[in-house]
């Protein structure tokens, strides 16, 4: 039962038929992993707390820099140095106090990425580097959690939907299945190098929190073997189909303990 205070903060969205009273309840007992509290974390990780998830993790290892500002909107021009993690969780609580922020001042690394994608029902990929997609691209996929990722650079943007280790999903791609090489993994080059504007980081991380939504609560049709790039520069959007690959090496028939049909 939701709360009279629940009840009041979340009336328009639960007014709606594909979430109603018990989609609420729902998103406030999910757990949600959001990696990387920047350009793309701000966004998405401000809506998943006006959303009501119940719980969000936050992790990042870096502090706020006054250049981080122009798009990472959950940090303020008196936060500089602080935390990502500690900033971006005081934002969120003061919006939404009644969820639990717990930010992971670390790095994604292979001793504590199980043990994290583990204990959340899905995961947000806002990170900006191609050790952290393929570890968590991996890590997803081998713990069967649904991967929301999400990439930005100067006026571009991807999106996509990854649950080849999700029960029912096994024939859609892994991300190493779309992203091969790591000269493909998000967008290179990075911010620094390239350049970012805050809005399509708004719009990308802000579409990752729907996308999220929609697969906590198992609505509308998700990006689960597409992936949907957005030109800002002309205002566009094109779905492209994927495809497993059957020799990756994340997902593919000879790479786990699911053999392939060779096998004896
Ligand atoms: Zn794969």
């Amino acid at each position: 039962m939701l709360s009279d205070i629940d009840l009041e903060r979340y009336a328009r969205q639960a007014i709606m038929p594909d979430i109603g009273e018990e989609g609420q309840e729902r998103l406030l007992a999910a757990r949600v992993l959001l990696v990387g509290a920047g350009g793309l974390g701000s966004p998405a990780g401000f809506y998943l707390a006006a959303a009501g998830i119940g719980h969000v993790s936050l992790v990042d290892d870096e502090h706020v820099e006054i250049s981080n500002l122009n798009r990472q909107i959950l940090h303020t021009t008196d936060s500089i140095g602080t935390a990502k993690v500690e900033q971006a969780a005081r934002t969120m609580s003061a919006l939404n106090p009644g969820m639990t922020v717990e930010p992971v001042l670390a790095r994604l690394t292979d001793s504590n990425a199980d043990a994290l994608v583990g204990a959340h029902d899905l995961v947000l990929d806002c990170s900006d580097n191609a050790d952290t997609r393929y570890l968590l691209g991996a890590t997803a996929h081998r713990m069967g959690r649904p991967l929301v990722f999400g990439g930005a650079v100067r006026t571009e943007g991807q999106l996509a939907v990854f649950q080849s280790g999700v029960e029912g999903y096994q024939d859609t791609p892994c991300y190493r299945c779309v992203f091969p090489d790591a000269a493909d993994a998000g967008l290179a080059p990075g911010c620094s190098e390239a350049g970012i504007l805050g809005p399509v980081t708004g719009i990308i991380g802000a579409m990752q929190a729907l996308e999220a939504v929609k697969l906590l609560l198992g609505f509308g049709t998700s990006l689960t073997g597409h992936m949907l790039l957005f030109d800002g520069r002309h205002g566009s959007f094109m779905d492209i189909t994927t495809q497993r690959r059957a020799d990756c090496a994340v997902c593919g028939s000879d790479s786990g303990p699911e053999s392939g049909p060779d096998s004896t």
